[in-house]
């Protein structure tokens, strides 16, 4: 019995639509015991959280309580993006919609505004919080961060996003390396193992 209970305490969906970022969860989480459900395993496609948050936190929170809420069961939620320095931190909480089109179209975007500035300049950030939220109202969030350079050109096939533009300390992009090696590296990974560590807690 307890062990039932041990295992339905660690079951959570996960409030995104985005493949990617559902892959990243489940390599990451899978193998520490916790299970993840995609919103269609549990009828919760239909439901759209507005992300109006100015933060990553606020959008974080928008998307996992409301998937709790709804379909009654604990939800996680990771609101991420990308921070440049020489933008002014953009396009931060908008890096999903900066140019109002494709991964492709918001890379184009950034090469563009960031014509001119030297790679030593380049620098950025990427973010990520993860919101756990239960059906009780209650949740915390975690926050995991990863720096690097934005590149002149894209390198590389893996990842999504940013990734063909984003230099890890290595001089690789984060398109350049495995899957698992960015695990070990970047921002949502080092989220995912602090949200274990609380729910080992
Ligand atoms: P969200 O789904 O509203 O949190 O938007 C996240 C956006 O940030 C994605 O669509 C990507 O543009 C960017 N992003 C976040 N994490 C990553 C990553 O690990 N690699 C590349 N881009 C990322």
């Amino acid at each position: 019995m307890e062990n039932i209970e041990n295992r339905e305490k660690n079951k959570f969906v996960v409030a995104t639509g985005n493949p990617h970022k559902l892959k990243e969860f489940a390599r990451i989480l899978e193998p520490l015991g916790i299970e993840i459900l995609t919103p269609a395993q549990c009828g919760g496609e239909g439901i759209e959280p507005v992300e109006d948050g100015d933060t990553f936190e606020a959008n974080a929170i928008i998307k996992a309580t409301e998937f709790a809420n709804k379909l009654g069961i604990p939800a996680l939620a990771d609101d991420s993006g990308i921070c440049i320095d020489a933008l002014g931190g953009a396009p931060g909480v908008y890096s999903a919609r900066y140019s109002g089109g494709s991964d492709d179209d918001n890379n184009e975007l950034v090469l563009k505004n960031l014509k001119g500035v030297p790679f030593e300049k380049r620098t950025a950030r990427y973010v990520c919080v993860i919101c756990c939220a239960y059906p009780d109202g209650t949740y915390f969030t975690v926050q995991g961060e990863c720096d690097g350079r934005i590149g002149f050109e894209y390198r590389g096939e893996n990842g999504f996003g940013y990734d063909p533009l984003f230099y890890f300390e290595n001089g690789k992009t984060f398109a350049e390396i495995s899957g698992e090696e960015k695990d070990k590296l970047s921002h949502r990974g080092k989220a995912l193992r602090l949200l274990a560590d609380k729910l080992r807690d």
